[in-house]
């Protein structure tokens, strides 16, 4: 199983740390979840992590804790053999097509949260444009109301006008 010493640091590179969230397809156990530990010469566990990187694709290794910071003793040892010439091609094909899916889901759910907000914005604007039209509605029924006192105090007014006509009439034939 394990073919390497820290002789192939190199390989390690931008992987440790940062493996995890660069992993095409997520982790199903912990980079400490495997017994027995390994220890590096920190006398540490050694975390096991995986690589992406198109010379290795999904090739678990061995690094020490501190890989990459001042702390870093050095340590890594391969876990898996090398893939054969026909798995390494596929394999970058299986992480290159997971990956354009990632991006993929991620441009849609971006323009699912666009269109949310311009629904959100819509709703909002016809909220606004019946509370207009109720307002509206109410200043016409007054004004209909109005009008309609205005329509009888104007009947009254002409009987009364015409009852006097009437009256003068009758009075001066007298
Ligand atoms: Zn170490």
């Amino acid at each position: 199983m394990a073919s390497s010493s820290s002789s192939s640091r190199e390989s390690s590179r931008s992987q440790v740390g940062s493996g995890e969230q660069q992993a095409p397809v997520p982790y199903r156990v912990g980079p400490s979840a495997y017994r027995p530990p390994v220890r590096c010469q920190c006398n540490q566990m050694a975390p096991c992590w995986t690589t992406s990187s198109d010379e290795n694709p999904g090739r678990r290794y061995y690094r020490c804790r501190y890989g990459l910071t001042p702390g870093d003793c050095g340590f890594f040892r391969w876990i898996d053999r090398q893939a054969t010439p026909y798995e390494r091609p596929l394999l970058c094909d299986l992480r290159d097509a997971i990956r354009q899916m990632k991006r993929e889901k991620a441009e849609e759910e971006q323009q699912m949260q666009l269109a949310r907000r311009q629904l959100s914005d819509q709703m909002q604007v016809i909220q606004q444009l019946e509370k207009d039209k109720d307002e509206l509605k109410k200043k016409m029924e007054q004004m209909e109301l109005k009008q309609g006192k205005n329509g009888w105090l104007c009947l009254i007014y002409v009987v009364v006008v015409l009852l006097g006509l009437w009256f003068g009439l009758v009075y001066s034939a007298l």
